[in-house]
């Protein structure tokens, strides 16, 4: 076993830490409070080079590995406040360059994935809809065939980016079952789709999230990603990645707010004590160091486990719980331990822990995490 990151990795980790306290600390507050998605700022992270590092290098990426890219994104959480420009692009990178990088045709990769890794383009991808949301391979959005195109209708929810997207990955019904699905690249100016207003949100402000609609859209058959049929099997593949990367700026965020946290339990005097001399204190940051560490490893040996094998269903659900549960608790202790400071917008725990609340909800819901793990041990 070795635990070790490689000297490559390490300093990924330490130039996104660098670049992100540099760029991703300033005006907070305000983009916060306004909801604003700052494209400065994305094409900021673009030439630092974080939405390339998982595409290939003959299609315009840094062709890194999972590991490497955890380490940077994990970086840029610790260095950076902006969570929702994060998660941004961490759902571009694994749920739209992801499939057309593993599943796409040449034509597709080299018609997107250079574009997508630039920061040129944004990519989002729609598989929720109302009545399909935990159960997403319940959904209703069908496509059709007519002769060399296929004609979309239904309305995807909750589709992170489709504000600003160039490029939509659509999961539709073309015929039954879990054969039943498939994926389409369905680009932002093809006629009759349209993007409903911005839903605004507790958290991740700075992440722009709005309904999708597809009015009988038509695309031509070249669109279709890895034959049709294989919408569910491609889902599946991206969602590992998905739980992974997203989370990954988490275990950067929660080690700060540990810090913070163990600075201000050793200077803060209330009478003649400083309150990390109370044991209910000191034992509070021993059980965020715990939740943090647990998390962490999880996170890395699905990591390991996806690149090593192909594949690491149970570990990226056993990960993703871990470190969505682990970052609400991260949050809420440093609130408590920052007492009534904590609780006020300029302490900025506030901000953090309405962001973390998503975790527990975005790509699988806690409770999802659970079923699928129980799934695999044949329960329930
Ligand atoms: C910030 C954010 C970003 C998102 N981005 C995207 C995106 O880019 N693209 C996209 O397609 N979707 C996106 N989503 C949608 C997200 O994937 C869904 O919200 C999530 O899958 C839960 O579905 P739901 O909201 O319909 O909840 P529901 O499925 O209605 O669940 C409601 C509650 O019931 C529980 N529940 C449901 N079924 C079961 C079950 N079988 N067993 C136990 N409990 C169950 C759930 O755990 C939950 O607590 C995003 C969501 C958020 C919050």
């Amino acid at each position: 076993m070795e635990f070790g990151w490689t000297d490559d990795q390490r300093r990924r980790r330490q130039q996104a830490e660098a670049f992100a306290s540099a760029r991703l600390v300033g005006e907070m507050r305000e983009r916060d409070r306004d909801a604003v998605f700052a494209r400065p700022l994305w094409d900021a992270c673009a030439e630092f080079g974080l939405q390339r590092m998982l595409v290939p290098p003959d299609c315009g990426g840094s062709g890194e590995d999972l590991l490497t890219a955890i380490a940077a994104f994990e970086g840029i959480g610790y260095g950076g406040r902006d969570n929702g420009l994060l998660f941004s692009i961490a759902a571009h990178c694994a749920t739209c360059e992801g499939p057309i990088g593993a599943f796409g045709t040449e034509a597709q990769q080299r018609a997107w994935l250079p574009g997508l890794a630039e920061g040129r383009l944004i990519g989002a991808t729609g598989i929720t809809e109302a009545e399909s949301g935990s159960s997403a391979l319940d959904l209703a959005t069908s496509a059709v065939r007519d002769g060399d195109e296929w004609v979309l209708r239904g309305i995807k929810t909750f589709v992170t980016n489709a504000p600003v997207a160039d490029l939509f990955i659509i999961y539709a019904r073309t015929g039954s079952g879990f054969g039943g699905i498939s994926c389409f690249l369905v680009p932002r100016d093809t006629p009759r789709l349209t993007v409903g207003p911005a839903i605004e949100k507790m958290g991740l402000r700075t992440s722009p999230i709005a309904p999708v609609h597809l009015d009988e859209c038509r695309v031509p058959s070249t669109n279709v990603v890895g034959g049709v049929g294989s919408g569910s099997l491609i889902f599946s593949q991206t969602i590992e990645v998905e739980r992974l990367l997203v989370m990954a700026p988490a275990i950067g965020v929660m080690e700060r707010l540990l810090e913070r946290s163990i600075a201000h339990a050793r200077q803060r005097k209330v009478g003649a004590t400083v309150i990390g001399k109370h044991q209910a204190v000191a034992h509070r940051i021993a059980d965020m160091e715990l939740q943090i560490e647990g998390a962490r490893l999880l996170l890395y040996r699905a990591a390991w486990q996806r690149m090593r094998h192909g594949n690491a269903a149970r570990e990226s659900a056993l990960a993703k719980l871990a470190v969505s549960e682990a970052y609400v608790e991260v949050c809420r202790s440093a609130m408590q331990i920052f007492g009534g400071y904590g609780y006020t917008v300029e302490c900025e725990i506030e901000r953090e822990l309405r962001d973390a609340l998503a975790a527990t909800l975005y790509v699988g819901t806690s409770e999802i995490q659970r079923n699928l793990v129980a799934g695999l041990k044949g329960v329930g």
